[in-house]
């Protein structure tokens, strides 16, 4: 199977070919862990599991490496603000993040880096890029010489006067150019700081990246990837410290950068105070609701969101839970559908391959027996490939309350039989009764009585 990618590098959709197909090697930034992360921080983790997952699919082995930006004055400011101290604030919210992760079905990946542990290797690099010309020292601070890089703007084809970040801030007076950007900075005595050949300091954000995808992948490896916001300036900096300090070396062969989730048109950002905590919407929607909705654009596209395409979301894994709960599951091996496999594979095409979804449930419901059997094997196994339909029917329909709960209703149930058994229709109606005022619906059938949240 080809997968085709978009690769912001060359603003083209490319047939992906590994640099060794027996090994796929993918790098994606990770969150800085200063507060629980909000769904547009979770919509790049899921485009990149959902990448991951066809990766694995289609090649024997993949390394997949998404870093923890664990140290970051955002960081260092909210520790503050608590009086605890950086380390056990984002080790904190590292947790939160890995438990957001698995709600949202994401796969851990393989390796996930964080930038504090890194610290001797990025000391490394900043010698390296000074010994080679492309960085410089200045009041405590190593600073990346951009004009010393020709390539600079490479990725974000942004003109040379486009080039500074922040550009409307002041430029700090002891940089060379505009344009160059912090590879090391100075800590005062109450900041987290480590011993450096330029005094105790801390890294740039940029560093870690190069620094950690290299060293766990390798100087060239296959994907490199994160929001769209991170092309300017952070991965335009990653290349030019890789590419600077690694001689010869390309870094990563396709950049892959996932649109906006935005509110009200703009994108959801910390800063802006328009944002939905995955942790605040798992209180009152699962996992697979949310994942179901970062889904349903394309990834490159905006994605607007409200909280009615959650709801919108639930009614349609009800639906889906619902008939699997009647017709059982019976998937001994993924049945891979072809056209599916195609959307995935056409640069993520997600809307495609929900279409697909639709269609498989539509023959669910049309086909009996065997062809039925048939038609599950294929839309379960699709939905499962990316991230959906991973719970047992019984527990999403039936699911929601506690254990004991599900034994009080069993035995109500069961009492209301015998009263209809013995004639008691009184009872029987009142146990039903009973049982609709806690929104719990009774199916009667041949075979007997089954229940379902309403
Ligand atoms: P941050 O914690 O802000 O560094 O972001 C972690 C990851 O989430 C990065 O890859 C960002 O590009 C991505 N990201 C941040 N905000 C959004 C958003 N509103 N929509 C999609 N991705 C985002
Ligand atoms: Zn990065």
């Amino acid at each position: 199977m080809t997968i085709k990618l978009y690769n912001t590098m060359t603003r083209t959709k490319e047939e992906f070919r590994p640099i060794d197909a027996e090994h796929i090697r993918m790098y994606a930034c990770g969150p800085t862990v200063y507060n629980y992360i909000h769904i547009g921080n979770g919509r790049m983790n899921v485009v990149f599991d959902v990448l991951n997952r066809l990766l694995r699919l289609t090649y024997p082995k993949v390394t997949y490496v998404s870093n923890i930006t664990d140290i970051d004055d955002k960081i260092m400011n909210s520790a503050k603000e608590e009086g605890i101290s950086t380390k056990e604030l984002s080790e904190r919210f590292t947790e939160a993040f890995f438990a957001d992760l698995m709600a949202l079905g994401c796969d851990k990946p393989d390796v996930t880096p964080k930038a504090t542990d890194y610290i001797p290797q990025q000391i490394e690099m900043i010698e390296t890029l000074i010994a080679n010309g492309n960085a410089y020292e200045a009041e405590g601070h190593v600073l990346f010489h951009v004009p010393s890089y020709a390539d600079y703007g490479r990725l974000s084809r942004r003109p040379r006067d486009e080039q500074i970040a922040g550009a409307r801030v002041e430029v700090a007076p002891y940089k060379k150019d505009a344009a160059d950007f912090v590879l090391w900075k100075p800590s005062s005595d109450d900041q987290p700081g480590w011993d450096s050949p330029w005094g105790r300091g801390r890294p740039g954000w940029h560093l870690e990246c190069s620094v950690m995808s290299t060293d766990i992948l390798g100087k060239n490896f296959d994907i490199h990837g994160g929001g769209l916001d991170l092309t300017f300036p952070h991965h335009e900096n990653e290349i030019a410290q890789s590419c600077c300090a690694h001689k010869g070396s390309h870094f990563a062969n396709y950049w892959i950068h996932n649109g906006f989730l935005q509110a009200n048109g703009e994108k959801m950002s910390k800063s802006l105070g328009n944002f939905f905590t995955v942790h605040e919407l798992l209180e009152k929607y699962d996992g697979e609701v949310i994942r179901y909705v970062l889904m349903s654009a394309q990834y490159r596209q905006p994605l607007d969101f409200t909280l009615d395409q959650l709801d919108e979301a639930k009614k349609q894994l009800d639906r889906w839970y619902g008939v699997l709960d009647k017709v059982g599951i019976t998937v001994a091996k993924p049945v891979y559908n072809e056209t599916f496999l195609s959307a995935l594979s056409d640069d993520l095409n997600t809307p495609a391959a929900f279409a697909e979804l639709h269609r498989l449930f539509g023959e669910v419901n049309k086909t009996e027996g065997q062809a039925q059997q048939q038609a599950v094997a294929e839309f379960v196994s699709a939905a499962n490939l990316i991230g959906l339909l991973t719970k047992t029917p019984s527990d999403w329909v039936r699911g929601g309350g506690d254990d004991t709960d599900a034994l009080a209703i069993e035995a109500l149930i069961a009492e209301r039989a015998q009263a209809k058994k013995d004639k008691n229709f009184a009872r029987a109606d009142e146990i039903r009764n009973e049982l609709a005022a806690q929104g719990i619906v009774l199916e009667d059938s041949p075979t007997g009585t089954t229940w379902k949240r309403g």
